[in-house]
């Protein structure tokens, strides 16, 4: 699990060092110019931000619960079925809480039910296998 684990910690970085560049590069200067003429352009720019901050965070969280789960060698098993998952499928959705199984089934029903949920990570998942 060692090598997962510095998977785990590398994205951690990663994400955590593009969050705080974002925060850092905050575009404040076209603030009061233009305000009335380009505010949907600007409120557009904002939602995709909110939005991609939302998936980095999601993400982050993710990833502290796996770190936790790998310290108390929880990590690995299907939070569905409780088999274990695979290496293979873990090296590449370290994120992975289902097994593949479980996962299309859940991704069925959730599809059903849901076509515009966005904050899972659905496409990267069943990209695996
Ligand atoms: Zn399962």
């Amino acid at each position: 699990m060692e090598d997962i684990k510095r998977l785990l910690l590398e994205e951690k970085a990663a994400l955590l060092s593009g969050i705080q560049e974002k925060t850092e590069n905050k575009p404040e200067i076209n603030k009061d110019i233009g305000d009335a003429i380009d505010s949907s352009v600007e409120e557009q720019k904002r939602e995709l931000d909110l939005l991609l901050q939302d998936r980095e965070q999601a993400r982050l969280t993710g990833i502290e619960i796996a770190l936790k789960k790998i310290e108390s060698d929880d990590f690995g098993y299907c939070d569905e079925c409780g088999e274990a998952i695979s290496k293979k499928r873990l090296l590449a959705v370290p994120l992975a809480i289902m097994c593949i199984n479980c996962q299309s089934n859940e991704e069925r029903s959730r599809l059903a039910q849901n076509a515009f949920s966005r904050a899972d990570y659905s496409s990267q998942i069943l990209v695996d296998d």
